[in-house]
Protein backbone atom coordinates (compact mmCIF):
# COMPACT_ATOMS: atom_id res chain seq x y z
CA UNK A 1 0.00 0.00 0.00
CA UNK A 2 2.66 2.42 0.90
CA UNK A 3 4.05 1.71 -2.36
CA UNK A 4 1.13 2.49 -4.49
CA UNK A 5 1.31 5.42 -2.45
CA UNK A 6 4.51 6.42 -3.25
CA UNK A 7 3.84 5.63 -6.90
CA UNK A 8 1.03 8.08 -6.98
CA UNK A 9 2.48 10.96 -5.25
CA UNK A 10 5.64 10.78 -7.47
CA UNK A 11 3.14 10.00 -10.88
CA UNK A 12 1.36 13.48 -9.55
CA UNK A 13 4.85 15.32 -9.07
CA UNK A 14 5.88 15.05 -12.76
CA UNK A 15 2.91 15.79 -13.92
CA UNK A 16 2.71 19.22 -12.09
CA UNK A 17 6.01 19.97 -12.99
CA UNK A 18 5.40 18.77 -16.93
CA UNK A 19 2.38 20.98 -16.78
CA UNK A 20 5.14 23.75 -15.97
CA UNK A 21 7.16 22.66 -19.17
CA UNK A 22 3.97 22.65 -21.35
CA UNK A 23 2.12 26.00 -20.10
CA UNK A 24 5.80 27.76 -20.87
CA UNK A 25 5.85 25.82 -24.47
CA UNK A 26 2.48 27.60 -25.15
CA UNK A 27 4.19 31.00 -24.29
CA UNK A 28 5.86 33.78 -26.88
CA UNK A 29 9.62 33.16 -26.59
CA UNK A 30 11.51 35.72 -25.92
CA UNK A 31 14.36 36.33 -28.29
CA UNK A 32 17.67 39.09 -27.28
CA UNK A 33 18.89 40.21 -30.24
CA UNK A 34 22.49 41.61 -28.52
CA UNK A 35 24.54 42.26 -30.32
CA UNK A 36 23.00 43.35 -32.48
CA UNK A 37 20.11 45.61 -30.60
CA UNK A 38 21.06 46.61 -27.05
CA UNK A 39 19.85 43.86 -24.48
CA UNK A 40 16.94 44.50 -21.62
CA UNK A 41 17.78 44.46 -18.01
CA UNK A 42 15.15 43.97 -15.21
CA UNK A 43 15.59 47.12 -12.98
CA UNK A 44 17.77 45.01 -10.13
CA UNK A 45 20.57 44.01 -12.66
CA UNK A 46 23.80 44.85 -11.24
CA UNK A 47 25.93 45.93 -13.62
CA UNK A 48 29.23 48.23 -13.62
CA UNK A 49 28.91 50.79 -10.46
CA UNK A 50 27.91 54.21 -10.49
CA UNK A 51 28.77 56.82 -7.90
CA UNK A 52 25.65 58.90 -7.10
CA UNK A 53 25.38 62.72 -6.75
CA UNK A 54 23.29 64.62 -4.23
CA UNK A 55 20.59 67.34 -5.69
CA UNK A 56 22.76 70.10 -5.14
CA UNK A 57 25.50 68.01 -7.36
CA UNK A 58 27.66 66.90 -4.90
CA UNK A 59 29.17 63.71 -4.53
CA UNK A 60 27.35 61.41 -2.13
CA UNK A 61 30.05 59.43 -1.01
CA UNK A 62 31.25 60.92 2.16
CA UNK A 63 34.54 58.15 2.28
CA UNK A 64 33.06 56.03 4.76
CA UNK A 65 34.90 53.08 4.22
CA UNK A 66 31.94 51.23 4.46
CA UNK A 67 31.64 49.62 1.31
CA UNK A 68 34.95 48.55 1.05
CA UNK A 69 35.02 46.43 4.68
CA UNK A 70 31.72 44.80 3.22
CA UNK A 71 33.64 43.83 0.10
CA UNK A 72 34.13 40.08 0.23
CA UNK A 73 36.60 40.42 -2.96
CA UNK A 74 38.12 42.93 -1.42
CA UNK A 75 38.08 44.90 -4.63
CA UNK A 76 37.62 48.55 -3.37
CA UNK A 77 40.14 51.03 -3.08
CA UNK A 78 39.48 54.24 -0.82
CA UNK A 79 41.54 57.63 -0.26
CA UNK A 80 39.45 59.95 1.89
CA UNK A 81 40.27 63.56 2.06
CA UNK A 82 38.20 66.50 3.83
CA UNK A 83 36.34 68.84 2.35
CA UNK A 84 37.26 72.73 3.02
CA UNK A 85 35.27 75.83 2.51
CA UNK A 86 36.53 76.55 -0.66
CA UNK A 87 36.77 73.11 -2.13
CA UNK A 88 33.72 71.20 -1.19
CA UNK A 89 33.26 68.13 -2.81
CA UNK A 90 30.41 65.72 -0.82
CA UNK A 91 27.74 66.80 1.28
CA UNK A 92 29.85 65.46 4.89
CA UNK A 93 32.81 65.95 6.03
CA UNK A 94 35.09 64.12 3.89
CA UNK A 95 35.23 62.62 0.33
CA UNK A 96 36.44 59.91 -1.53
CA UNK A 97 39.31 61.85 -3.16
CA UNK A 98 40.34 58.33 -4.66
CA UNK A 99 37.52 55.81 -5.22
CA UNK A 100 38.32 52.63 -7.71
CA UNK A 101 36.82 48.88 -7.93
CA UNK A 102 38.79 46.28 -9.65
CA UNK A 103 36.66 44.46 -11.62
CA UNK A 104 39.05 41.71 -12.33
CA UNK A 105 37.73 40.80 -8.36
CA UNK A 106 34.22 41.94 -8.57
CA UNK A 107 31.90 39.59 -7.97
CA UNK A 108 28.45 42.18 -8.31
CA UNK A 109 27.29 40.53 -5.32
CA UNK A 110 25.71 44.28 -4.11
CA UNK A 111 27.48 44.07 -0.81
CA UNK A 112 28.78 47.28 -1.40
CA UNK A 113 25.92 49.10 -2.25
CA UNK A 114 23.57 47.65 0.27
CA UNK A 115 26.69 48.73 3.21
CA UNK A 116 26.64 52.63 1.93
CA UNK A 117 24.96 54.68 4.08
CA UNK A 118 24.39 57.55 1.56
CA UNK A 119 22.99 55.67 -1.46
CA UNK A 120 26.02 57.03 -2.91
CA UNK A 121 27.01 53.32 -4.90
CA UNK A 122 24.33 51.81 -6.85
CA UNK A 123 24.96 49.20 -9.60
CA UNK A 124 24.21 50.16 -13.20
CA UNK A 125 23.66 48.26 -16.47
CA UNK A 126 27.12 48.31 -17.96
CA UNK A 127 28.53 45.07 -18.46
CA UNK A 128 30.57 45.44 -21.33
CA UNK A 129 33.59 45.61 -19.81
CA UNK A 130 35.94 42.50 -21.11
CA UNK A 131 39.57 42.94 -21.80
CA UNK A 132 42.48 41.52 -22.54
CA UNK A 133 44.32 43.51 -20.50
CA UNK A 134 43.42 43.34 -16.55
CA UNK A 135 44.79 47.19 -15.84
CA UNK A 136 42.05 48.23 -17.97
CA UNK A 137 39.85 46.50 -15.32
CA UNK A 138 40.68 49.07 -12.85
CA UNK A 139 37.69 51.31 -13.15
CA UNK A 140 38.43 55.25 -11.26
CA UNK A 141 35.56 57.06 -9.58
CA UNK A 142 35.96 59.42 -12.97
CA UNK A 143 34.56 56.66 -14.74
CA UNK A 144 31.76 55.91 -12.33
CA UNK A 145 30.89 59.77 -10.90
CA UNK A 146 27.26 60.45 -12.40
CA UNK A 147 28.30 63.46 -14.96
CA UNK A 148 26.46 66.46 -14.24
CA UNK A 149 24.16 67.25 -16.82
CA UNK A 150 25.00 70.89 -18.96
CA UNK A 151 22.20 72.91 -17.46
CA UNK A 152 22.48 71.26 -14.04
CA UNK A 153 21.69 74.60 -11.35
CA UNK A 154 22.39 72.88 -7.45
CA UNK A 155 18.79 72.25 -5.89
CA UNK A 156 20.05 75.60 -3.07
CA UNK A 157 21.11 78.09 -6.45
CA UNK A 158 17.90 77.06 -8.38
CA UNK A 159 15.65 77.68 -5.32
CA UNK A 160 17.30 81.23 -4.76
CA UNK A 161 16.76 81.84 -8.20
CA UNK A 162 13.02 80.69 -7.99
CA UNK A 163 12.30 83.33 -5.15
CA UNK A 164 13.70 85.99 -6.79
CA UNK A 165 11.43 85.53 -9.65
CA UNK A 166 14.63 84.44 -12.54
S1 LIG B 1 29.65 44.10 -5.84
FE1 LIG B 1 30.54 42.81 -4.20
S2 LIG B 1 32.53 42.21 -4.96
FE2 LIG B 1 31.87 43.93 -6.23
S3 LIG B 1 32.72 45.74 -5.26
FE3 LIG B 1 30.69 45.46 -4.40
S4 LIG B 1 30.98 44.24 -2.54
FE4 LIG B 1 32.85 44.06 -3.76
S1 LIG C 1 30.41 54.58 -1.38
FE1 LIG C 1 29.18 54.73 0.48
S2 LIG C 1 30.02 53.17 1.88
FE2 LIG C 1 31.56 53.53 0.27
S3 LIG C 1 32.93 55.08 1.13
FE3 LIG C 1 31.37 56.14 -0.09
S4 LIG C 1 29.76 56.69 1.41
FE4 LIG C 1 31.04 55.11 2.37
Amino acid sequence: MALITQILSNAAAVAKGMSVTFKEMLQPSVTEDYPDAPPVFQERYRGVHVLQRDENGLEKCVGCFLCAAACPSNCIYIEAAENTEEGRISGGERYASVYNIDYSRCIFCGYCVEACPTDAITHGHDFEIASYNTSTLVYRKEQMLTPLPADFKPLVVAEQEASHGH
